[in-house]
């Protein structure tokens, strides 16, 4: 039987192989490591990221945590406890982000990496494409929404801290 979380998983594994392409390629300039947690915050979703999150954790023990000046609720003694099913923006984390503010092209990068880097060197090719993503995860949050007939707007975002309990 097809998951009607087909389409967002596969999305979800292309980010995976682009962000590890980028990581390796980006190896010496990227201080991300295991334990650091700048990034965890209470972040929103689409719908169809909250109801997959929802069903990957649904007989998952997860010891949710009190978010503190906007952390993320499932951050504990600084790591991720749903790692794997983590929602896509948690899947860039620490890469140079390409997309487009007020009709220019901005980048967007962890302070603590490319700190030796010269922006110059950003290119198409060697950041990581986030509106392209972005529609792409739209459009399938709008099909999502209609095909299960719930009851959000196109643009409604879901904060992840309303997964505890
Ligand atoms: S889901 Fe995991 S990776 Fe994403 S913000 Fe929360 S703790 Fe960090």
């Amino acid at each position: 039987m097809t998951s009607k979380f087909e389409k967002y998983h596969q999305l979800r594994n292309q980010v995976d192989q682009l962000s590890e392409q980028l990581s390796s390629l980006h190896k010496s300039h990227m201080a991300c490591k295991k334990g650091c947690d700048l990034c965890c915050m209470d972040y929103d979703v689409f719908p169809i990221e909250f109801e997959a999150m929802k069903e990957a954790l649904q007989n998952k023990q997860v010891d949710v945590q009190k978010s503190v000046d906007g952390s993320c609720i499932f951050l504990k003694d600084h790591t991720c406890q749903i790692y794997e099913h983590r929602p896509i923006i948690c899947r860039t984390h620490g890469l140079p982000l390409l997309f487009m503010n007020d009709d220019q092209w901005e980048l967007s990068a962890c302070e603590l990496n490319f700190t030796e880097f010269d922006d110059e060197e950003f290119n198409t090719e060697n950041t990581f494409p986030q509106d392209k993503f972005n529609s792409k995860l739209f459009l399938l949050n709008q099909a999502f929404l209609k095909e299960n007939d719930l009851p959000y707007s196109d643009f409604d975002l879901i904060p992840i801290q309303k997964l505890k309990g």
